[in-house]
Formats: C-alpha cells, structure tokens, sequence
C-alpha cells in the first residue's frame, strides 16, 4: 500500500527533475528526439502537460462528485499532444509549469474524504482518487528520464523503482516478461521498455527490448 504523502512527495521531485531538465534547452534541442520511439521532446512535454490536466480532471471529479473523464475521447490526447508538439519550446516549458503548478494545488485542496472519492481512469478502472499521485509520479519520473537529458533510472528514488517494477509486471503480466538479472534501477527501464545496459536472461543473454509502457 502506497502512502500519500510518499506519492505526492514523488509527484514533485518528478516535476522538479522534469523542470531541470529543460531548463535552457533552446529550440533546436526541443526539437531533437526524446529516448521515445517517434517522439520528439516536444512530444513528451506536450505530453506531460496534457497528462496534469487530465490527472487535474480526476482531482476535480473526487472534490466535486461531477463525473470528469481525464480525455474527452480517446484521440483527444493523441491530437492534443500533436497540436502540443507544434508549440515553441518556451510555450511548453510554460505549459509544463503552470498545469504543474495548477495540478499540485489541486491536489493539496483535496480533503481526506475526496482522497477516497471514486474515479476511472483513461483505461477504465475504478480506483480512489489517492490513486492519482502515484500515477502522475509514473509520468514526471519516467518521462523525466525519457527527455533523454541525462536523467536516469538510477537517479529515481528506489522505493519508488520498486514500485514502478511491481506495477508494470502486474499490467504486462508475469507471462509477458522473462525473469532478468542487473541492477534494479536498469531492470526496472527494461520492464518500462526503455533502453537499459546490463539487463540479461537466465541464460546470461541480452534481454529482449518490451515495446515502451506508459
Ligand atoms: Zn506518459
């Protein structure tokens, strides 16, 4: 069982890794290519600031009982990180802040009686809306990372790593993922699906890549 205050502790050193890391990146490393297939770091930060008012809505459905889906429909948050990508780097460290900023306030608003409130989330599973740090926490920390400026797992905090590895093995499934040896901060990239070194099989071979999650 995840602690409140420990995952809302994560939402912020999240956040803060992400505010660094793009701090001074000017247009052209903006526009370069994030540690994510197909996406450039344009795309992460749009998605990220979509993400927190998608996470923004689920905080306002616990306080006020409103039902508010986290996506209008499921190709608004594809087209609105397109259109997000499209932005200038300086508009979307902006965006990145601000919804941020909007996201924490939010959060800390909440009464320990809407923490228990109710929601669904993108992939329509009812969970309390204490659930919502840990899952803004996944963003910021592993998208931190994919910004590809130098963040790495093995920067994330471990209890937090340990975390992460038991929630994605319960959603991949233990079939889905062969037993690996290395150090827990490069297996648990692996169980992401992000680029890692030192990952091997049972047999001492390199582990196979898992498409990316998340
Ligand atoms: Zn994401």
């Amino acid at each position: 069982m995840r602690a409140l205050n420990t995952t809302l502790a994560w939402v912020a050193q999240g956040t803060e890794l992400c505010r660094k890391a793009l701090e001074g990146l000017d247009e052209t490393s903006y526009a370069a290519p994030s540690l994510l297939p197909g996406w450039t770091r344009r795309h992460v930060v749009a998605h990220l600031a979509g993400n927190a008012e998608a996470v923004g809505n689920l905080v306002r459905w616990a306080r006020t009982g409103v039902p508010t889906p986290m996506y209008a429909s499921p190709g608004q948050r594809t087209a609105a990180i397109e259109a997000g990508a499209a932005l200038a780097g300086e508009q979307l460290t902006a965006w990145f802040g601000e919804s941020a900023r909007k996201l924490a306030d939010a959060m800390a608003s909440l009464t320990e009686e809407q923490w228990r409130a109710e929601v669904v989330t993108v992939q329509g599973r009812t969970v309390p809306a204490s659930e919502t740090p840990w899952m803004r926490s996944r963003e910021v920390m592993v998208h931190a990372v994919d910004l590809g400026t130098g963040v790495r797992f093995a920067d994330l905090p471990e209890a937090f790593l340990a975390e992460l590895r038991e929630d994605i093995l319960a959603q991949r499934g233990s079939d889905g993922v062969p037993a690996t040896h290395g150090s827990p901060a490069e297996i648990t990239a692996h169980l992401a699906g992000r680029p890692c070194t030192g990952v091997t099989t049972a047999d001492g071979l390199p582990a196979e890549p898992l498409t990316p999650w998340l």
